[in-house]
């Protein structure tokens, strides 16, 4: 099993990293994509990917803290990408809207550039700004590939995704109570344009629920998946493997 985001090098998972790529390994989940959103942690992800194998890194400042932190990572990122397997996450949140929405959209724009130029996919970021997404990717990043991360937007956002040859992640929200609709979304996305991810240390599964998410739990997720397509667990792992792998280009 691969889980294709974890904010491995957060400050809330640095401290114990090891132990948790240990117990991840453990639980089969072999390969890890880090996303790294400041210059910390990438400098801790890349040398975490020196060390220890199965270790992928991606970067780029979230929606969140573009006002913060955009300018003084970007040219970091730029200057790191032949270290990156993928640009993100970057995107749009006006759910939240930490930073104000012209700046998310100049941030996502930049990084549209960067990806484009590097020959590297994007991880997006999105909530509650589907609308301006696929407005500036289909003029900005037009049959480039991305993935949807973490995905929670409605069946038909899920659709507009798919169209554009995205694919959609699948974190442990769908194994909590309430998440009937977005368990009817992944009833309806394709194995084979699906991803999982944790969003360690976020957003622990059910069973979890209260404790530090770890890439070990992605697991939860997947079986969640099997069980509401009617197929085995290993056909997620298949399937989910194979398209990140492709997708990152994972050796
Ligand atoms: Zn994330």
């Amino acid at each position: 099993m691969i889980d294709s985001h974890a904010h491995l090098t957060s400050s809330e998972v640095l401290p114990e990293v090891d132990a948790v790529i240990e117990r991840a390994k453990t639980a089969g989940v072999e390969k890890i994509v880090n996303i790294a959103t400041d210059a910390k942690s990438l400098e801790e992800g890349i040398k975490l990917a020196r060390k220890t194998s199965g270790i992928y890194n991606t970067a780029a400042t979230t929606p969140h803290d573009v006002e913060k932190d955009g300018e003084a990572f970007f040219s970091i990122v730029e200057r790191s990408t032949d270290q990156l397997v993928a640009i993100g996450e970057t995107g749009l949140d006006y759910f939240y809207e930490h930073s104000p929405k012209k700046l998310q959209q100049e941030f996502l724009s930049r990084y549209f550039d960067l990806a484009t130029k590097v020959d590297l996919p994007v991880i997006f970021h999105c909530r509650d700004a589907f609308e301006d997404l696929f407005a500036m990717a289909d003029e900005q990043y037009r049959d480039r590939p991305a993935v949807l991360h973490c995905f929670t937007g409605t069946l038909e956002e899920a659709r507009n995704c798919l169209d554009r040859g995205w694919y959609i992640s699948f974190s442990g929200i769908i194994t909590f109570k309430k998440s009937e609709d977005l368990r009817e979304v992944a009833k309806f996305v394709p194995l084979d344009r699906m991803f999982v991810e944790t969003d360690t240390p976020y957003l622990a599964p059910q069973s979890k629920r209260g404790k530090q998410n770890e890439p070990a739990y992605v697991i939860e997720t997947a079986e969640k998946i099997a069980a509401l397509k009617g197929v085995s667990l290993q056909d997620v792992e298949k399937a989910t493997s194979q398209n990140i792998t492709q997708f990152f280009a994972l050796n």
